[in-house]
């Protein structure tokens, strides 16, 4: 038996929580042993989590210059056996790099690093095993750390075929696959989604909830959900695989999927991404007094101390948020209450979640439907950066800024970021949230310009006008004068056919002057139909068609109605101001596109683009970069105007293709 070695601390695992729990120790002079059982330092983080994933998603967003197809109206298709080696090249410069610099660190803070598997003996002694489960060494200590991770949780019986991975083995791919189904739409498996259907593989992603990303603000999870949609893919909500075989024999799309729904679905490749269980097997810590969750996670309390007082956990062994930022800052916590260093107490209110989606999402605070939930008062402030010079600058037309804050004291509440950057800019609420501040910190502010963070002032000055509006109910006396519907300005459509409109989630507006030149905006629904159309539309007049499924959108239109809105049908035609329309019926009428199956495939788009085209609308993208929803806003704005000018009838409020009789 080796003797025991004597240590103030003693730290299992060299992820985020444990080396930065370790240095802090060491830093105010203790003496540490850090035991690490992979042949590497740096943990999930490094080499099979965070960086990884990250260090794939801005390679593949580099090599099919996906930032800036719109802007530049190409896209760049991607040898997919070349575009792998480059991809993974990358990712082993960056993790050799890092593992460097962890071991600087350690070093330099005098940790001894111990390679071997630990595994406690007693409360107060560990001994580190080789791989033969013989204790090569015996540490003890004052206080241990436990920082050992998770693995991603695979289920029953999906696990021998090479085919169906979890998170870790997805690095280990021979090429880019054609086809792919991601089974979770939580944050590793949406951030995987978008990665893969950004490089062009054919996506569907399956979630059991109704919607991707639960615990984000709606308005931004939707908007993610659009983005896969535009990006290609399909997503099932609501529903799970049932079985998983593969079809002896086949090259391709080789896995045959069976859903709980009696869906079938073909696949390369499947990755499972239903959670993770925390490292706790073969510790021993049942032997020592220290509880564990049946999903193997550690209880703590808010020091991180486990059961046991000196044993401490901290990261992903102890569950949620189960983030690299979090698990750092808990370690360093963790180790000042157990030593009694008052340089750290506790950890913040409130921490950032960053999700490198495409395009990625940051929030800070809670959600517009958690204060719902808690009947907090709150109130919106918005800004897009379409209309932020930054924005303009770098063709990010999808990014919001949301703010939340109570309208009686402006106190900020909340803030979720979608867009470029999004995890960088959160850094400007989060500051002004942990010092109590109010949404007049971002107007007294003077901003960089042009930069994506001067948004928070423009965010700021929407929700004072929103509390302004609070008091005045309807602003429609405040519009033009009715006149003919064919004088008007501007033709505006927006399609609204997907199911389960929620607030705020966003909508393509078309808006198309009298020249047919198109312009698109984006609206987060309000069933209000407040700021459907910009301020400009809306003072000097126009005729909105809204696109829509079988069903008509009753709220929106009762909204509409209480602003003054006229809808076609219900009042004299000098004062509509709203039709309906089909999108999916015109472009039957229009061509034999809609009748052809895999309406949204290229040449599909390609063809409704020059139907369009053909009627003289102008577009401020071209054919590649175009998207559905944007095709079907200026089909509707283009109905709004052939109804205006005569040239189509209206059957009850949804204009036709045909001609007034
Ligand atoms: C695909 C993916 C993407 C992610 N993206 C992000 C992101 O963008 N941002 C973010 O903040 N977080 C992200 N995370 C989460 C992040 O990686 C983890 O939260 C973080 O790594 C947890 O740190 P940790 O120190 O708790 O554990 P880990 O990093 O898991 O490290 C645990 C270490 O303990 C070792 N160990 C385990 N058992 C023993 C034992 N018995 N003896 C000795 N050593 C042991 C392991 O080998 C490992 O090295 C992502 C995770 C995944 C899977």
């Amino acid at each position: 038996m080796p003797n025991i070695e004597k240590f103030d601390l003693v730290v299992l695992g060299s992820g985020p929580g444990g080396e930065k729990g370790a240095a802090q120790a060491a830093y105010f002079g203790k003496r540490v042993a850090l035991v690490e059982r992979s042949a590497e330092v740096g943990g999930a983080c490094v080499h099979t989590g965070t960086l990884p994933s990250k260090t794939l998603r801005e390679t593949a967003l580099y090599l099919t210059g996906f930032r800036r197809r719109e802007l530049y109206g190409m896209s760049v298709r991607l040898d997919r056996k070349k575009s792998l080696r480059q991809l993974v090249g990358r990712l082993h410069a960056v993790t050799e790099e890092q593992t460097r610099q962890i071991r600087r660190n350690l070093a330099r803070h005098s940790v001894s690093v111990v390679s071997g598997r630990a595994a406690f003996e007693d409360s107060r002694t560990v001994a580190v095993l080789d791989p033969d489960g013989n204790a090569s060494r015996r540490l003890s200590a004052d206080v241990f750390l436990i920082a050992t991770g998770s693995s991603p949780f695979l289920p029953p019986g999906t696990a021998g075929d090479p085919d169906v991975v979890d998170s870790d083995r997805i690095l280990n791919l021979d090429r880019v696959p054609t086809t792919m189904t991601v089974v979770g739409g939580g944050v590793i498996g949406t951030e995987y989604a978008c990665l893969f259907a950004a490089l062009g593989t054919r996506l569907t992603l399956v979630e059991g909830r109704d919607r991707l990303l639960g615990g984000v603000d709606e308005e931004l999870s939707t908007a993610i959900e659009l983005s896969l949609e535009r990006m290609g893919a399909q997503i099932l909500l609501g529903d799970a695989v049932e079985s998983i075989t593969r079809e002896p024999g086949r090259a391709t799309n080789a896995l045959r999927l069976r859903l709980k729904s009696g869906r079938r679905i073909r696949a390369d490749k499947v990755l499972f991404s239903v959670g993770r269980a925390g490292n706790t097997a073969g510790l021993n810590l049942e032997k020592i007094g220290v509880s564990v969750t049946p999903r193997g996670h550690v209880s703590v309390n808010e020091h991180f101390q486990t059961s046991v007082a000196h044993i401490y956990a901290v990261g992903d062994v102890i569950g949620f948020p189960a983030l690299a930022s979090t698990s750092m800052e808990q370690g360093r916590v963790a180790m000042c209450h157990a030593f009694g260093i008052t340089y750290k107490t506790a950890m913040p209110p409130y921490t950032p979640y960053g999700i490198y989606s495409i395009p990625e999402i940051s929030s800070i605070g809670p959600s517009e439907q958690e204060l719902k939930t808690q009947g907090v008062d709150y109130e919106i402030g918005r800004a897009r950066f379409e209309n932020n010079a930054r924005g303009q600058i770098i063709g990010e037309e999808e990014g919001i800024i949301k703010i939340l804050f109570d309208p009686k004291t402006r106190k900020l509440l909340g803030a979720h970021i979608l867009g470029d950057q999004a995890t960088e800019l959160i850094h400007v609420p989060m500051f002004v949230l942990a010092h109590g501040g109010t949404i007049d910190s971002f107007i007294d502010a003077v901003f960089n310009f042009p930069t994506l963070a001067e948004s928070f002032k423009y965010a700021a000055y929407d929700g004072l006008q929103r509390l302004e509006r609070r008091s005045r109910p309807s602003d429609g006396a405040e519009r033009a004068t009715r006149c003919d519907p064919a004088t008007r300005s501007y033709f505006a459509g927006v399609d609204l056919s997907r199911p389960g409109l929620v607030p705020g989630r966003p909508s393509t507006v078309c808006i198309m002057d009298r020249w047919r030149r198109c312009r698109f905006v984006t609206w987060a629904y309000e069933a209000t139909g407040s700021g459907i159309l910009p301020e400009e539309v809306e003072a000097i007049g126009s005729v909105l068609a809204i696109g829509c499924g079988e069903e008509a959108p009753e709220d929106l239109l009762a909204g509409l109605r209480r602003r003054g809105r006229g809808i076609v049908g219900e009042t004299s035609e000098d004062c509509v101001e709203v039709v309906l329309a089909r999108p999916a019926d015109l472009w039957k009428a229009w061509s034999e596109v809609g009748k052809r199956k895999g309406t949204s495939s290229p040449t599909a788009r390609r063809l409704r683009y020059d139907i369009l085209r053909t009627e003289s609308l102008e577009f401020p993208v071209g054919p590649d970069a175009i998207h559905d929803d944007q095709l079907d806003a200026a089909a509707a704005a283009y109905a709004a105007y052939l109804w205006a000018t005569k040239q189509a009838s209206a059957q009850g409020a949804y204009v036709t293709a045909a001609a007034h009789g």
